[in-house]
């Protein structure tokens, strides 16, 4: 027998019964994104290798054990593990400085890490982010907080914890960091291996240890107090307290997390995460931060920015539960020329309509039409003599009859209750329709 071959470890095929539900995620992206005046960006799934170790930070576990790295024509290349770094050289190159800032810019796609694969994390994986160059301000960081939320919202998950912290500028941080490197090391022996390496390069990104036995090292007193202190500048300390202050103002419910200090090298400033309680143990949905010295590292202009990622798989599998496949029509008749107009009739009125092509019985139409739509057009004999057609919401059960003579009244008032984005709307139409729909 001829081998079958399978798909890798870590990586999944997103089948046509799950891709509604991406190509929701990925409309509304584009309606929130575009909204809030950012556009659209698309760089390339590889990039120099020398990208990434100079973009996210060569301390980083990304870098240093989860980059998919390889060899062309003496090139070293790397498939992206985040387009922050794709997305930053992009600008440099086209010289977006010059465009008037800010220069909002959004992305989709896969993203590429060698990680253990395991419910919430996957080696081929896809994200959806922002990225804003050229604000320096607080109003920035409200600004893209406000869009991860509003993005959120609309795709019917209003309710996600928001983590917010600043990690200060790169003076303010020596002190914190010194301070933490002399309380941390009588622990050293107990660190595990990551952490004793990451020791002196990069102290802070050991709060991000997800080992136990360091979790319990980080919650001690002591340790605690470095933690918790307020080790920030004047201007840092100001910039965070007026983000605070317009997010109070927003009414955007947030905690302040002082170990919370994100995997990548980049950030200063403000960072943040938005958490669901429904995901287990891979529970972040967003991670953020502002990153004002990543574009002249890179070898651009001073440019401030700051922009946030989130998993899609993971809002994927906060959706499944509340999205649905269904088809708006199921057109059930014997009569296939009448069929055929109506069908045609009502797509190019943007619904999505299905019906029976095999020659199957009426009953068995009806049953299709139970499993796969929220509505039935039915026309029988019956209606077709009395020129009518039945409508008959499936849910309920409850049907009515339009004359062929008010359809377009019909269409008006159908159209305003199915074709939408909104996932509220989702939910609510069929009561609505339920409820007092009539044909005037
Ligand atoms: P984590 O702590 O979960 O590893 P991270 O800090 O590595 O997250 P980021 O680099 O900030 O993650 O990426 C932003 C978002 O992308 C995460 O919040 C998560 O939703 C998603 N993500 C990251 N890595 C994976 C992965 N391997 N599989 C699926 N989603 C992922
Ligand atoms: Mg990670």
């Amino acid at each position: 027998m001829t081998k079958i071959i399978k798909v890798q470890k870590g990586t999944k095929d997103i089948l046509p019964e799950d891709i509604s539900l991406w190509q929701f995620m990925e409309s509304t992206a584009l309606d929130v994104f575009t909204r809030a005046g950012y556009k659209e960006i698309r760089t390339p799934i590889f990039e120099a290798t020398e990208l990434f170790q100079r973009g996210v930070g060569d301390t980083t576990d990304i870098v240093n054990k989860e980059m998919y790295t390889f060899e062309k024509s003496e090139r070293s290349l790397t498939l992206r593990p985040e387009n922050t770094a794709g997305v930053v050289r992009s600008y440099i190159e086209n010289g977006m400085h010059r465009l008037s800032a800010p220069v909002k810019l959004w992305y989709k796609g896969p993203m590429f890490r060698y990680e253990r694969p395991q419910a919430g994390r996957q080696r081929q994986f896809h994200q959806v982010g922002v990225e804003m160059f050229g604000v320096k301000e607080p109003a920035a960081d409200a600004e893209v907080i406000l869009l991860a939320i509003d993005f959120l919202k609309n795709l019917g998950l209003p309710n996600l914890s928001v983590e917010i912290n600043t990690l200060g500028c790169s003076e303010c941080r020596k002190k914190f960091r010194a301070l933490l490197i002399e309380t941390l090391r009588p622990y050293y022996d107990a660190l595990c291996d990551d952490c004793k390496e990451r020791f002196e390069k990069n102290p802070l990104r050991l709060l991000d240890c997800k080992v136990e036995s360091c979790k319990e090292i980080f919650a001690k007193p002591e340790i605690q107090q470095v933690i918790q202190s307020d080790f920030t500048c004047p201007d840092c300390s100001i910039h965070f307290e007026n983000l605070k202050s317009y997010l109070d103002a927003l009414g955007i419910v947030y905690k302040v997390n002082k170990q919370l200090v994100r995997g990548l090298d980049y950030y200063n400033r403000t960072v943040f995460e938005i958490k669901s309680e429904n995901l287990g143990s891979q529970n972040a949905v967003c991670g953020g931060g502002r990153y004002d010295t990543l574009v002249s590292n890179l070898g651009g202009e001073p440019t401030p920015a700051i922009g946030w990622a989130m998993g899609m798989e993971r809002l994927a599998s906060l959706l499944e539960n509340k999205f649905d496949d269904k088809l708006d029509i199921y057109v059930v008749s014997d009569n296939k020329t009448e069929t055929l107009k109506l069908v045609q009739r009502f797509r190019s009125l943007n619904y999505s309509v299905d019906f029976d092509m095999a020659g199957k019985k009426f009953t068995k139409q009806l049953e299709k039409a139970a499993k796969t739509a929220y509505f039935a057009i039915i026309l029988g004999d019956d209606e077709i003599n009395g020129e009518y057609l039945t409508l008959k919401n499936l849910e309920t059960a409850k049907q009515i009859q339009v004359p062929f003579a008010n359809i377009d009244d019909f269409e008006k008032h159908m159209y305003k209750f199915i074709r939408t984005n909104s996932s509220e709307w989702m939910q609510s139409k069929l009561s609505m329709l339920a409820s007092g729909f009539t044909i005037s």
